[in-house]
């Protein structure tokens, strides 16, 4: 470290993702990207946009806007885009938290490192015994309001019902939720959008997108929140959305079909891989994800996750006194699940 960083930034934390081997070495199912390629028409479009590129983007995305307003039947006054959805919920704590923000004790950890780049608190609410979010514990918050629908690394899910219930019981408060794994199976609250001008929903195109690398995320809330959020973004970033990332978004919007096939992909393996992992003896949460939350019998989830590696396969342990025993599995392809179900049947039959 240098003597000229500013002395608030001195504890910022690092940010730690599932390790990024390249190539085709090891099945990764610790980042919970999507196994499927973008399809042909995203592929497309990035080679007839890229002859533009000596040309500025749009900084409104104008057309993204308005094939993202067609996809989730939402006006495009309700919608802003981003560098990712991390850039949105960065622009988000940026402009709305003030002071401290309320979430889950176990929830995405990116959360932590913006709010301490901004110096907000942090009130941690921890998860009940099954992992699960009580609602009414976020009733009156006294704060702005964070956390994936459904929640990271569990994959339990709300129901808009019951995330109705936090927005009533906290009308001076943004709610943010995080709808970036909405896609395999959880429901959707940008319904709400019109009810509630506190709420903020943020989605993704990096996961049920298979478009992580290229990054772009979206928000969608009352036409006042985006506005908030569109003159902050346009302050820090105004070209964040650059050419590609435009385009690709119009492709993938305009023709949602295949995306919708492989969630469906995804969900099937999810059910098959819990299935053969609790006839093994884990304990497996009922995601809504497209990962698993496992917790290993007779193997300590580290050991298990080293052996898997030693395998080639990749999957996420997160430390901690109430993770240290679970593993996050992405859900990869078939073959990739089959994959990790016969090296985990192995690695049990090795140790006992
Ligand atoms: C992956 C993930 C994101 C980040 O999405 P990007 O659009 O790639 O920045 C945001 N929130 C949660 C809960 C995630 O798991």
């Amino acid at each position: 470290m240098s003597l000229f960083l500013r002395n608030v930034h001195r504890d910022l934390p690092a940010y730690v993702p599932g390790t990024h081997e390249e190539g085709s070495a090891y099945v990764r199912l610790n980042t919970n990207e999507s196994p499927f390629p973008p399809s042909s028409d995203v592929l497309e479009s990035i080679a007839r946009e890229s002859i533009n590129l000596n040309f500025y983007n749009d900084p409104d995305c104008t057309s993204l806007i308005s094939a993202l307003s067609a996809h989730v039947h939402v006006a495009p006054e309700n919608l802003m885009v981003g560098n990712g959805s991390d850039q949105v919920l960065q622009l988000a704590f940026l402009a709305f938290a003030d002071g401290f923000i309320t979430l889950p004790d176990i929830t995405y950890s990116y959360y932590d490192l913006f709010a301490a780049l901004y110096g907000i608190k942090l009130r941690r609410i921890p998860l009940e015994s099954d992992f699960s979010i009580d609602p009414l514990k976020y009733w009156n918050a006294g704060s702005m309001i964070v956390f994936p629908n459904p929640n990271a690394p569990t994959g339990l899910a709300l129901t808009p019902e019951t995330i109705q219930g936090i927005l009533e019981h906290n009308p001076d408060q943004v709610v943010l939720i995080d709808e970036a794994y909405v896609d395999f199976g959880a429901e959707t609250v940008i319904p709400l959008i019109d009810q509630y001008p506190n709420l903020l929903v943020v989605r993704t195109f990096s996961k049920s997108g298979s478009m992580a690398g290229i990054r772009l995320g979206y928000g969608a809330g009352s036409a006042g929140l985006i506005a908030d959020l569109a003159r902050i973004r346009n302050a820090v970033d105004l070209y964040g959305v650059n050419r590609l990332a435009q385009a690709a978004g119009v492709a993938a919007c305009s023709n949602w079909t295949y995306y919708a096939d492989n969630c469906r992909l995804i969900m099937r393996e999810r059910a098959r891989t819990t299935q053969e992992l609790r006839a093994m003896g884990f304990t497996v949460l009922d995601s809504l994800g497209n990962f698993i939350f496992a917790k290993p019998s007779g193997i300590p989830a580290s050991a298990l996750q080293q052996a898997l590696a030693q395998r080639g396969i990749l999957v996420r342990h997160f430390s901690g006194p109430r993770t240290e025993e679970w593993l996050r599995i992405s859900i990869g392809t078939a073959a990739q699940m089959s994959m990790l179900i016969d090296a985990c049947r192995q690695i049990l039959k090795t140790v006992v």
